[in-house]
């Protein structure tokens, strides 16, 4: 699938590949044991992604088994707001926003005070249960440092809403700073697997963006971090970011299918079926079982028709358009979560809200 990154399976991955090609996972004992404790393989993992497509449906239910025991039939809205658009010194290849994007995107400074509470009031009333402040930077300036510390208690006190913000890089400081206002949750995605990271960008690291996330569980955050997959990774990268998240105990996971978008280097790349996004989901959530994960940007694109199917394993979705890109209207998010017999909820609703860490 990619010239590029050939990252080695480990020998017990191989021979535990072979040795499910020769024994078929069941999904649903499979289930079983992640329910009661076990922690995906690498081969296992692989199996779920490469899943035949007439074992799709088995998979999916086993998925929702593990689903149901932490988040019910809820659905976790996420709305964004993009507060600093267009005006990144970073060069990631799937980004609008990058330095080396030409796309046509709306450029501009932090949005002024009232737009990011007219923005807050909106995602209130598309009855999302997080509002995602989102800066296009490699980091927050003190500037924008001070806005946010401003913004969230206002945020808090008029609306009901978690507040999560995206501001690139931090330092231990900036993120204990984010802590004492107010915010909830920091969004840093991995974006890809460790030895990927460096086809997609080149202006800051994979440990960089591990070192942001370690600043942020210091601080007593929550972590929202995820990844784009169909960036020409192969699957063991995609496995191997779920697991990654594993590993750091990832609260919330979106995951994106990407959209290349003109304008950037990955423009026309274009891997993914909506098949293997639903495979992609399932393996997130056999790997992250009790983490929300959301089907996050994309989903409109790769999933299609079956975009309803996607909530079997995942919780959550973004609510109305993206960053630089629209979303489904928010009228058939809620159709169809309807159909599903889900049901739109806060977190606090949810009990546990499926906490890796509870
Ligand atoms: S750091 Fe964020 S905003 Fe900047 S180019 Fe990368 S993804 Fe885009």
């Amino acid at each position: 699938m990619n010239p590029v990154s050939t990252p080695e399976i480990a020998p017990a991955s191989t021979a535990a590949l072979a040795d499910l090609a020769a024994n078929p996972l069941d999904w649903h004992d499979l289930a079983d044991r992640v329910l009661k404790g076990h922690a995906l393989t690498e081969a296992e993992g692989l199996a779920a992604l490469r899943c035949p497509d007439d074992q799709l449906l088995d998979l999916l239910s086993a998925a929702f088994r593990i689903r149901r025991r932490y988040w019910g039939k809820t659905v976790q809205l996420y709305f964004l707001m993009n507060a600093k658009s267009g005006l990144c010194p970073e060069d990631c290849s799937y980004c609008s926003q990058s330095k080396i994007s030409t796309a046509e995107i709306p450029r501009y400074n932090f949005l002024s005070r009232d737009k990011i509470l007219e923005g807050a009031r909106i995602a209130a009333e598309q009855q999302a249960r997080t509002y995602c402040m989102v800066i296009s930077a490699r980091g927050p300036s003190e500037r924008e440092m001070q806005a946010v510390e401003q913004l969230v208690p206002l945020i808090k006190s008029q609306y009901q809403l978690d507040v999560c913000a995206c501001l690139g890089l931090l330092t231990p400081d900036q993120a204990a700073r984010l802590k004492a206002c107010g915010v909830d949750t920091v969004n840093h995605n991995l974006n890809t697997s460790e030895s990927y990271y460096g086809e997609i960008c080149t202006t800051h690291s994979y440990q960089d963006r591990l070192d942001t996330l370690r600043a942020v569980r210091d601080a007593g955050l929550k972590i929202c971090s995820g990844g784009i997959i169909g960036m020409g990774e192969t699957d063991l990268d995609v496995v191997r970011m779920a697991f990654a998240l594993r590993d750091l105990r990832v609260e919330s996971i979106p995951l994106n299918f990407l959209n290349p978008i003109d304008g950037t280097p990955l423009a026309g790349s274009r891997h993914l079926t909506p098949r293997y996004c639903l495979k992609a989901l399932a393996l997130y959530r056999f790997a992250n079982p009790a983490s929300e994960i959301r089907i996050a940007g994309g989903r409109e694109i790769h999933l299609g028709s079956l975009q309803s199917l996607g909530l079997y394993a995942a919780n959550s979705l973004f609510v109305g358009d993206y960053l630089t890109t629209r979303g489904q209207a928010p009228a058939a998010d809620y159709k169809m979560i309807e159909e599903l017999g889900f049901e739109v909820t806060q977190c606090e609703e949810t009990g546990r809200c499926g906490d890796p860490n509870a």
